[in-house]
């Protein structure tokens, strides 16, 4: 039974000799290939070459040291406590007899965890942060990992190295070009 006049009925033609030996298609398929060789590409060579930053990019993870080397950090936990995406944790711990030279406080931080899966790059723990110990650093990236745990940064890729040398291992260092267009676009930013 015929529930509406919708229904179309085509006509099969029969198929002509070049439909036959899949010659429209073929040069239909290649024609879009041709298109999109010479189109400008959509994707980039990452790490290698790395997009326009963003004005507001806020960069890397760095656990800062005082001018005599010592760890900031004290553990105190308000930089987890503003990080809207709960991407860091820490366990604490208390200065032994003969620490002073490492930790600058009595209380410091035995673990620090970043998630960088979960962070956002917000900035909020560099803001809570009393005692300037955590800072995002403009001119680095997280560079790409293939393991989902090597994006769980610990002390070892947080706290800055004592020799200067030794912070390319940190993330990918921008070239001086991306680090100076970064820097005018965040010196253009309203405070
Ligand atoms: S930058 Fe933002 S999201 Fe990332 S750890 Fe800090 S507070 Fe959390
Ligand atoms: S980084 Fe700053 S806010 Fe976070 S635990 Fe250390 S001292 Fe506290």
């Amino acid at each position: 039974m015929q529930l509406t006049n919708r229904a179309k009925k085509l006509e099969k033609k029969p198929m002509t000799l070049a439909e036959r030996a899949y010659l429209p298609a073929i040069f239909q398929g290649l024609s879009i290939t041709m298109r999109h060789f010479f189109m400008k590409k959509a994707t980039v060579r990452y790490p290698e070459e790395v997009r326009p930053f963003s004005p507001i990019f806020r960069g890397l993870h760095v656990l800062k040291r005082d001018e005599q080397g010592r760890e900031r950090c004290t553990a105190c936990g308000l930089c987890a406590v503003a990080c809207p995406a709960e991407a860091i944790t820490m366990v604490a711990g208390e200065r032994k007899k003969g620490e002073e030279s490492l930790y600058r406080e009595e209380k410091y931080a035995i673990s620090y965890e970043i998630n960088m899966l979960r962070c956002i790059f917000c900035g909020l723990c560099e803001e809570a942060c009393p005692k300037a110990a955590v800072y995002l650093q403009a001119d680095k990236i997280a560079p790409p990992r293939y393991e989902r745990d090597e994006f769980i940064y610990g002390k070892d890729r947080l706290v800055e190295p004592v020799s200067p040398d030794a912070r390319s291992i940190r993330g990918i260092q921008l070239t001086p070009e991306q680090a100076d267009s970064l820097r005018s676009n965040l010196a253009q930013q309203p405070v």
